[in-house]
C-alpha cells in the first residue's frame, strides 16, 4: 500500500485555506515524501495580514482574562493530543517520539499556559514628580500584526514561545514556520479553532523562507519581526527591511562552550555533556559543540565521555531506546559530515562517530539521514568544526590549563549564546561567568529554562531578548501618559 501522504494547507483568518502550490516535505528518518505542504507566494502572506489587520482591534481590546482563558484552553487541548502532537513532530523532524513527548510538546505546552497567566499579572508603572506637579504612568499597548518566523529544530515549542507572548499581550499574529517542519501546525489550527481563538487572530503561512518568509519581513503593515534562525538569514532580514523601521528580535546560532574544571563533578558532567551535545541529534541552538578540559583530567574525561557517547543508540525514532533519531535532511547530513572529514583530513583524531562505526538500521530506516553521536579530539581552535555551527551532534574536547587562557579561548568565535562551566568553586563561578560572551551561562547543569529569566544571545547569536517580562516589552509599546496637575 503506498504511504499516506498529509497535506497542510495555510491557515488564514479561522480557515485552512489551500494556496497555488505546494511543496514535499521528506520525513527524515526513512528519506520519503510523507507530505505535502502549501508553498505560499506574497498574495498568501498579504491575505494573511489582512485578516491579522482585522482582527486587531477586537482581540486587543479583549479583557487580557479573557485572552488568558482561551490561551488556557488551548494548552489545555494540546496537553490531550500530546501524544499526536509528538508523533508528527518526530515525523517530520526526526527526533525520537519520546523526547517530543517528554521535552518539545511540555514545553509548547507551558509557554501557553506562562504566558497566559503572566499577561494576567504584568502591571504598568507609575510615577509623581512634585517639582513639575505631574502625574505620569505608563500603559503597554500591543503593537498590531507580528510577524514570526520559526526553524525546524523545535518547531512547535519555537512556534509557540513566539504565539502565546505575542497574542497574551493583544497582538495579532502572521506565522511562518519552517518548510521542512510545517505538518504539526495543522493539528494547532485545529486545537486553535476548537479553543475558540478568534478568526484572524493567528494566521499560519507555509512555505519557503525566501518567498513567505521574505514577503512577511518587507511587508510595511507589518510592524515587528521576531525571528529565530540561522544567522546568515537573519543578516539579509536585517538588510532587506533596514528602511522599514520594524522592531526586530534575533535569536540565532550558537558555537557553545562547556568548560570543565578538575574539581567538577565528574560524573554529573560527563552525563549532562552527552546530553547537552547530542541530545535531539545536536539539533538545538544551544547544545554544546567545544568541550574545554582541565588538563589534569582531559584523559580521563576523553575515555568516559568517548565511552557513553558509543553507547548511545541511534536509529529509528519511535523505538524508544533511540537517542539520535535522524538529522531533518539529507543536504544537513551532508553538511554535518562534511564538517568531520575535514577535521580528519586536517589531522584530528576521530574518537567515534560518523566513519568510525557503522550504523545497524531498521529497513525502514536504511534511506534516513542518520549520524553517529561524534567525539573529535586533537583539533586546533581555528579549524572550521571548532569555529562554525555545525547543528549535528559532534563535539570537539579540548584540553586547557588555566582561567584567562580558557576564557580568551572560550570567547574567540563569532557566537555567543550560552556556555556552561562546571566547577565545584563558588569564587570562580563568580569570576567567570560574566566574562563570558553568552547570553546564559549554566553552572554545573545545562538547559534549566526558567521562563522568567531572559534568554538571547549576544554577539552574532542575536539581539534582544525573550521570555517573561523581557518578551512582554518586546510584543507591546509602553507608552507615557504625563498629566500636570
Ligand atoms: P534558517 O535561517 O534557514 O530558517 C529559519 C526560518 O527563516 C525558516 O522558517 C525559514 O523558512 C525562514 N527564512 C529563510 N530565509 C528567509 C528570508 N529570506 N526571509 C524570511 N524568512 C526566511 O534556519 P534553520 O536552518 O531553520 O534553523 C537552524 C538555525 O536556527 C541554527 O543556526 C540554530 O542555531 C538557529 N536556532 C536558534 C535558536 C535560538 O533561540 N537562538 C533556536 C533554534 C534554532
Amino acid at each position: 500500500m503506498p504511504p499516506v501522504i498529509e497535506t497542510v494547507h495555510n491557515f488564514i483568518d479561522g480557515e485552512f485555506q489551500p494556496s497555488d502550490e505546494y511543496m514535499d516535505s521528506y520525513e527524515p528518518s526513512t528519506g520519503q515524501v510523507w507530505a505535502r505542504i502549501a508553498s505560499s507566494s506574497d498574495k498568501d502572506v498579504e491575505k494573511a495580514v489582512q485578516a491579522a489587520e482585522q482582527a486587531f482591534p477586537q482581540w486587543s481590546a479583549t479583557p487580557v482574562a479573557q485572552r488568558s482563558k482561551i490561551m488556557m484552553k488551548i494548552a489545555d487541548l494540546i496537553e490531550e493530543r500530546l501524544d499526536q502532537f509528538a508523533e508528527i513532530e518526530s515525523k517530520d523532524q526526526g527526533k525520537p517520539v519520546w523526547l517530543a513527548k517528554m521535552v518539545d510538546i511540555p514545553r509548547a505546552i507551558h509557554n501557553f499556559r506562562y504566558f497566559a497567566t503572566y499577561a494576567l499579572h504584568d502591571l504598568n508603572s507609575s510615577s509623581i514628580k512634585q517639582d513639575t506637579n505631574s502625574t505620569n504612568y505608563t500603559v503597554k499597548c500591543p503593537i498590531g500584526v507580528t510577524g514570526l518566523i520559526s526553524p525546524w529544530n523545535l518547531p512547535l515549542y519555537l512556534l509557540s514561545f513566539k504565539v502565546a507572548p505575542a497574542i497574551a499581550c493583544g497582538n495579532t499574529v502572521v506565522a511562518k514556520p519552517s518548510e521542512m517542519t510545517s505538518a504539526s501546525t495543522k493539528l494547532l489550527a485545529k486545537v486553535f479553532q476548537d479553543a475558540g481563538l478568534p478568526k484572524g487572530v493567528v494566521n499560519i503561512v507555509l512555505g519557503y523562507g525566501k518567498i513567505a518568509g521574505q514577503a512577511l519581513v518587507v511587508h510595511p503593515r507589518v510592524p515587528l519581526i521576531s525571528f529565530t534562525g540561522g544567522t546568515a538569514t537573519a543578516e539579509h532580514i536585517r538588510r532587506s527591511a533596514a528602511n522599514l523601521c520594524k522592531k526586530f528580535s534575533l535569536e540565532l546560532g550558537g558555537k557553545n562552550p562547556a568548560i570543565v574544571f578538575e574539581d567538577c563533578n565528574f560524573d554529573k558532567c560527563i552525563d549532562t555533556c552527552i546530553r547537552s551535545s547530542f541530545i535531539n541529534q545536536g539539533e538545538v541552538c544551544l547544545c554544546t559543540s567545544r568541550i574545554f578540559v582541565q588538563r589534569g583530567i582531559y584523559d580521563k574525561f576523553v575515555q568516559a565521555f568517548v565511552e557513553k557517547a558509543k553507547s548511545k543508540s541511534v536509529g529509528d525514532p519511535t523505538d524508544s531506546s533511540t537517542f539520535c533519531g535522524a538529522l531533518i535532511s539529507l543536504e544537513h547530513r551532508n553538511k554535518v559530515t562534511g564538517y568531520i572529514e575535514g577535521a580528519r583530513q586536517g589531522g584530528a583524531t576521530i574518537q567515534c562517530g560518523h566513519g568510525v562505526l557503522d550504523l545497524d538500521l531498521p529497513a525502514r530506516c536504511k534511506d534516513g539521514y542518520f549520524v553517529r553521536p561524534t567525539v573529535i579530539t586533537d583539533i586546533s581552535d581555528d579549524s572550521p568544526a571548532m569555529r562554525e555551527e555545525i547543528f549535528g551532534p559532534v563535539t570537539c574536547v579540548v584540553p586547557f590549563d588555566n582561567e584567562a587562557e580558557v576564557i580568551q579561548r572560550a570567547n574567540s568565535v563569532k557566537y555567543g549564546l550560552c556556555a556552561s562551566l562546571w566547577t565545584e568553586n563558588v569564587s570562580r563561578v563568580h569570576r567567570m561567568s560574566p566574562k563570558l560572551d553568552a547570553g546564559t551561562v549554566w553552572v554545573n547543569c545545562w538547559l534549566v529554562r526558567d521562563l522568567d529569566m531572559p534568554f538571547g544571545g549576544t554577539k552574532e547569536s542575536g539581539t534582544g531578548r525573550e521570555g517573561g517580562k523581557y518578551s512582554t516589552e518586546f510584543f507591546t509599546e509602553e507608552k507615557t501618559i504625563c498629566i500636570q496637575h
